[in-house]
């Protein structure tokens, strides 16, 4: 059975309803209670709809306790997830009938940043190499690719103004899908099934998406919150990532925290991404130090020297914990969500960044937003590489873009 046939084609409703459980599963084996839950589909439903696929062996099923455990049958072909980042890009893939914890994951330091000749090239031959690892006869059946930009729904394309390291014209999956062709040319890869089209969305959407298949299945409102060398945030919202009318939704890092701060590349002043970024925090930091101290070498060196008693960067993470929890709180009283998971470099600092930012959320947002009664929570995210996990899920599971 091969995973590109199995995603191919439904016709009519009740081909749709297979076409969802077949999704549902693909993304995380489950029982059929959570089955109904993911799927939006009432429980009989579910239960013709698994019976059927049982009895064609697509699905495999297992009593547990009262409910049944539903996973997908053995099937060929890689999925695969990249996150490119600024600097570095991360990718992910595995079997579709495989958990997360067996996804194989390769980690290459050159980013948007780096131009795109070079990361496209260097992208897929590392997307080649990684499914060439699960040998024959798998192959590429499914590619989704996050990128720090703002995506339109409505076209699935960078939503305007496009922003350096991109230009008008940029358009990173058809890039990486024409590499990938040219390099399996070039290796003389005649007679196999054509390549996937890869499937494009903004990392911070695509990290909820992760945490809310694998982490916090069933959470009504997530948001997700990827504060990195960009802030960005993700919202899922009844079953599905909202993205707005146009993919702005949970721009964070383009809220004005400072009318009179620091002009920021989106047009705008004072933007959260201007005083707690990855970069600028490095930066404020390099001004205050000068020559007279060896600067921090990036956020990362930050956290360990602030981890190890240095006064300036444990003030400054413990200020941007703040900073972004205020932004977090405002959110709160707007989407008021079940759950907030913090993500990116920034959350690598634990409760140095999560104590401030929980301290400030509560400062911000209204009482009845954040009581742990009402089950709120605010979390360092656990799902590691999410939106490359995501951006793996948006492979398997398709767009919602409308048209
Ligand atoms: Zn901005």
């Amino acid at each position: 059975m091969r995973l590109r046939e199995l995603l191919s084609g439904a016709r009519g409703a009740k081909q749709e309803n297979r076409q969802k459980i077949i999704r549902a599963v693909l993304s995380r084996a489950g029982n059929q209670t959570d089955l109904v839950r993911r799927s939006g589909m009432s429980s009989a439903t579910v239960s013709e709809a698994v019976r059927e696929l049982e009895r064609n062996g697509i699905v495999r099923t297992e009593k547990q306790g009262r409910d049944t455990l539903v996973r997908l049958a053995p099937v060929e072909g890689v999925a695969v997830g990249v996150e490119l980042g600024y600097q570095k890009t991360v990718i992910v893939g595995r079997l579709a009938h495989q958990e997360r914890h067996e996804c194989v994951s390769r980690t290459l330091q050159v980013g948007a940043s780096s131009g795109e000749t070079h990361w496209v090239r260097a992208v897929a031959v590392a997307v080649q190499e990684l499914v060439s690892e699960f040998g024959e006869p798998h192959d590429l059946a499914t590619l989704g690719l996050a990128v720090p930009r703002m995506i339109s729904p409505r076209t699935g394309r960078f939503a305007p103004p496009t922003l350096p390291p991109w230009e008008k014209e940029s358009v990173p999956d058809v890039s990486l899908a024409e590499e990938l062709a040219d390099l399996r040319a070039a290796a003389g890869g005649g007679g196999r099934p054509s390549l996937p089209r890869p499937l494009l969305d903004n990392d911070a959407n695509l990290g909820a998406l992760a945490e809310s298949v694998y982490a916090h299945s069933g959470r009504e409102i997530l948001l997700y919150v990827k504060a990195s060398t960009g802030v960005g945030a993700g919202l899922f919202v009844g079953g599905r990532l909202f993205r707005g009318a146009n993919g702005v939704a949970g721009e964070l890092g383009h809220v004005m925290v400072d009318p009179n701060g620091r002009f920021c590349l989106c047009g705008g002043r004072g933007c959260l991404e201007t005083l707690i970024g990855a970069d600028r925090l490095v930066d404020r930091a390099r001004l205050v130090l000068g020559d007279k101290i060896t600067a921090y070498r990036g956020l990362a060196d930050m956290i360990d020297k602030a981890r190890t008693g240095d006064a300036l960067a444990g003030r400054m993470l413990r200020e941007a914990g703040t900073q972004l929890g205020y932004a977090i709180g405002n959110v709160c009283n707007i989407i008021n969500p079940n759950v907030v998971v913090v993500g990116g470099s920034l959350a690598q600092a634990g409760s140095l960044v999560l104590g401030p930012c929980r301290d400030a959320i509560e400062a911000t947002a209204m009482t009845a937003a954040y009581e742990a009664d009402t089950g709120f929570v605010v979390e360092a995210s656990t799902v590691e590489h999410a939106s490359a996990q995501g951006a793996l899920l948006l492979g398997l599971e398709g767009t919602t873009y409308r048209d």
